[in-house]
C-alpha cells in the first residue's frame, strides 16, 4: 500500500491510474478509523480497481473554539487498518501542504448547508466542500463513499457534485452503530464510560421517533421532538439541536414531504455527538 504525503504525489498516481484505464474509489476521512470508516473502505473496494483513503483533519472545517487540536489521531493504526481492508493508497497530508498560506478560493454550497450543523457551526460546510473538491481534483475518483452518519454532509456533497459537474458518483454508506445503538464516531473516544452509557439515549429516541412519525405523519412532529428532547435532557445530554426536516430539501416538512430526516446534535460533557434517522412518511 502506498502512502502519499503531498498533493502532487497523489495527483501523479491518480493520473497514471486514469491513463491506464483503472477506476478509482475515494474514501475521505479525518482518521482515527473505526468500523464505520472501514465499512466505507469495504464498499469502495467492491466498486473500483483502485481504493484511495484520505486521512486529513481538515483545519478549515473547524471553528475557532472547536476541537481541532485535540481531535484524536493514530496514523500507524489507521494505515494498518487501511491495508488490511485492501486500500491501495493512503493520502495523509500535513495542513501546510494542502492550503497555501494565501489560499483565497473556497467552494460553498448555500442552501442545504444552512440549517442543522450549518447553523451551529458557521463555515463548517464551506470547509468540507472545499476540501472534498480539492480531494476530487487530486484523487480523480470515479466513486466517492460517504457515510449516512453525516446525513447533511452527504446531501451537501451530492449537491456540490451536481451543481459543479464533478465526474464522480457519490455512494451513500449506511450508518454503523455499536451494539448499544451508539453511532460510531472518532469523537466517542472523548466520552467517559458514564457519558457513553448516557449517550445511548440518542439512538433510543431516534428509534422511538420512527414509528411515531410513520403513524402520526408531519402533524406529530412537534410532540415527537418534544418527547425526544425531554428524554435526552433526562439522560444528562445538553441539546444543540433536535429537528425533523424534509430529507431532500432540508426545509421544514410539508404535506408533500415523502421522507423526513430526524437529526440531532447533543453534548455529553464537552463532547458533541450527532446522529440521525430517515423516516419515510409517505410511500
Ligand atoms: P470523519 O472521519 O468523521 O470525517 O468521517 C469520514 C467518513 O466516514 C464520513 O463520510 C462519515 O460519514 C463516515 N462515517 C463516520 N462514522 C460513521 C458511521 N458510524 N457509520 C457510517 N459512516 C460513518
Amino acid at each position: 500500500m502506498k502512502i502519499f504525503r503531498t498533493p502532487a504525489e497523489l495527483q501523479a498516481y491518480a493520473l497514471a491510474n486514469k491513463r491506464s484505464g483503472k477506476t478509482t474509489a475515494l474514501v475521505p476521512t479525518m482518521g482515527y478509523l473505526h468500523a464505520g470508516h472501514l465499512s466505507l473502505i469495504d464498499i469502495a473496494r467492491q466498486k473500483a480497481d483502485i481504493v484511495i483513503v484520505s486521512i486529513f483533519v481538515n483545519p478549515i472545517q473547524f471553528g475557532p473554539t472547536e476541537d481541532l487540536d485535540k481531535y484524536p489521531r493514530d496514523f500507524e493504526r489507521d494505515s494498518k487498518l487501511c491495508e488490511e481492508h485492501g486500500a491501495d493508497a493512503v493520502f495523509a497530508p500535513e495542513p501546510g501542504v494542502m492550503y497555501a498560506p494565501d489560499a483565497s478560493t473556497f467552494v460553498e454550497e448555500t442552501r442545504l448547508s444552512r440549517p442543522l450543523c450549518g447553523a451551529r457551526r458557521p463555515g463548517h460546510f464551506r470547509g468540507v466542500t472545499t476540501v472534498v473538491a480539492k480531494l476530487f481534483n487530486l484523487a480523480l475518483p470515479d466513486y466517492a463513499v460517504f457515510g449516512m452518519k453525516d446525513a447533511q454532509q452527504l446531501l451537501v456533497i451530492k449537491r456540490m457534485v451536481r451543481d459543479l459537474n464533478f465526474p464522480v458518483e457519490i455512494i451513500a454508506a449506511p450508518l454503523i452503530r455499536e451494539h448499544s445503538g451508539l453511532a460510531l464516531s472518532s469523537r466517542n473516544a472523548y466520552l467517559s464510560e458514564d457519558e457513553k452509557e448516557r449517550a445511548v439515549v440518542l439512538s433510543r429516541v431516534l428509534d422511538a421517533a420512527r414509528p411515531a412519525l410513520i403513524e402520526g405523519g408531519i402533524e406529530a412532529i412537534p410532540a415527537v421532538l418534544e418527547a425526544m428532547r425531554h428524554e435526552i435532557e433526562k439522560a444528562g445530554g445538553r441539546i444543540d439541536y433536535v429537528e425533523a426536516l424534509d430529507a431532500s430539501t432540508l426545509e421544514p416538512p410539508t404535506e408533500k414531504s415523502a421522507d423526513l430526516l430526524v437529526a440531532l446534535a447533543v453534548y455529553f460533557g464537552k463532547t458533541r455527538l450527532i446522529d440521525n434517522t430517515l423516516v419515510w412518511v409517505k410511500r
